[in-house]
């Protein structure tokens, strides 16, 4: 293992050499930069990210599931089909949640040795743990089977898929001494950052996000859709926060940026939409709500589109957004509860226009 790794850069040494913000870097910090001194802050993006994950700070407890609960034991409040996605949803998200969190901390944190990522990146661990409690406040309010809902991810097809595309990622970083001085190992990491903040929490999350928020826009399971609408801003923060880190990477070690690497990444994030519609196709077998697997198809294309241009890589699709109002509810601010502010709105009929 090579001495100079981040693992071992944990170390302090008495010096008067003072730590300027021109010698930091987001990785191989090598003990030429303190990774303990978050100032002088180099990265501002990376500390303004982590003041607006502290301003939109909130618990699931604080959000009542008394209406859901009434919903949810009414028989006939729900058909069959609205149960079964309902479902699907909570057992993908209990334990993805889980997965983003074990990434951050056993494979990213010990990867990204500056000090104000690093910042950025313990905020979003307990916004993970928050996340992960809301589907288990949910899941317990509901009075769910746990089981069913924990063990979905081995036991149905599709969830399974898109959990192995991301965890073999953190595998990828735990199981190997990754050397991030060699192109090959920072090529393994970059793929890693793009499994979890551009696959995982870009484009994996987002067909639930739509479905569920569609039950919230005609005030069906209001608590658990409140929630997942502050999950959905979290995840926005997430995304955008690990794209900059991608970015600012690659910006400082171009030399991995190569053709070959950008038509490996193209490829993985074209899978990925494949799992996604797959997912969607076993979560709306017919369709709810005006739902169905033709529209998601085109919204995650959409969103995918949106990552690549965010990465400088060329769009694949050409989808349009069948589902604008999302941007609405990613922009919004906690004081103003999306559904509370415009439920009469969407009380009108059963049907959705988009
Ligand atoms: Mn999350
Ligand atoms: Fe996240």
């Amino acid at each position: 293992m090579n001495p100079d790794t981040p693992e071992c850069a944990g170390g302090i040494r008495m010096t008067r050499d003072r730590v300027s913000a021109d010698n930091k870097r987001i990785i191989l910090n090598n003990r030429t930069v303190d990774v303990n001194q978050l100032v002088p802050i180099k990265y501002k993006w990376a500390w303004h990210f982590y003041l607006d994950g502290c301003a939109n700070h909130w618990m699931p407890t604080e959000v009542s599931m008394q209406r859901d609960i009434e919903q949810w034991k009414n028989p006939g409040a729900f058909t069959p089909d609205e149960r079964h996605v309902i479902k699907r949803n909570f057992g993908f998200f209990s334990t993805a949640e889980t997965l983003v969190g074990n990434n951050i901390v056993l494979s990213i944190y010990k990867m990204v040795d500056n000090p104000e990522c690093r910042q950025y990146l313990l905020r979003q661990a307990f916004e993970e743990a928050i996340h992960v409690h809301a589907f288990q406040y949910i899941v317990e309010s509901l009075s769910l089977d746990e089981a069913e809902i924990f063990n979905m991810y081995r036991e149905n097809q599709a969830i399974y898929e898109k959990d192995e595309f991301s965890m073999s990622c953190t595998d990828g970083i735990i199981d190997q001494n990754v050397d991030l001085t060699t192109k090959e190992g920072l090529q393994k990491f970059i793929d890693n950052l793009v499994a979890f903040y551009v696959v995982t929490e870009g484009i994996f999350f987002y067909s639930g996000f739509v479905t569920m928020l569609s039950f919230g826009r005609q005030n069906r399971m209001p608590g658990a859709c409140e929630q997942i609408q502050y999950i959905l801003r979290d995840e926005s923060i997430h995304m955008n926060f690990g794209i900059q880190l991608i970015n600012s990477i690659i910006e400082e070690n171009p030399y991995c940026w190569t053709t070959q690497f950008t038509d490996y990444l193209i490829t993985r994030i074209k899978r990925a939409v494949e799992l996604e519609v797959n997912y969607a196709r076993e979560c709306l077998p017919r369709g709810v709500l005006g739902l169905n697997v033709a529209l998601m198809r085109e919204y995650v294309q959409y969103i995918a589109d949106r990552r690549l241009e965010k990465l400088h890589l060329p769009r694949q699709y050409n989808s349009s957004n069948p589902f604008p109002w999302m941007s609405e509810v990613i922009d919004l601010k906690k004081e103003k509860n999306f559904f509370e502010t415009r439920v009469t709105e969407y009380q009108t009929g059963g049907a959705l226009e988009w």
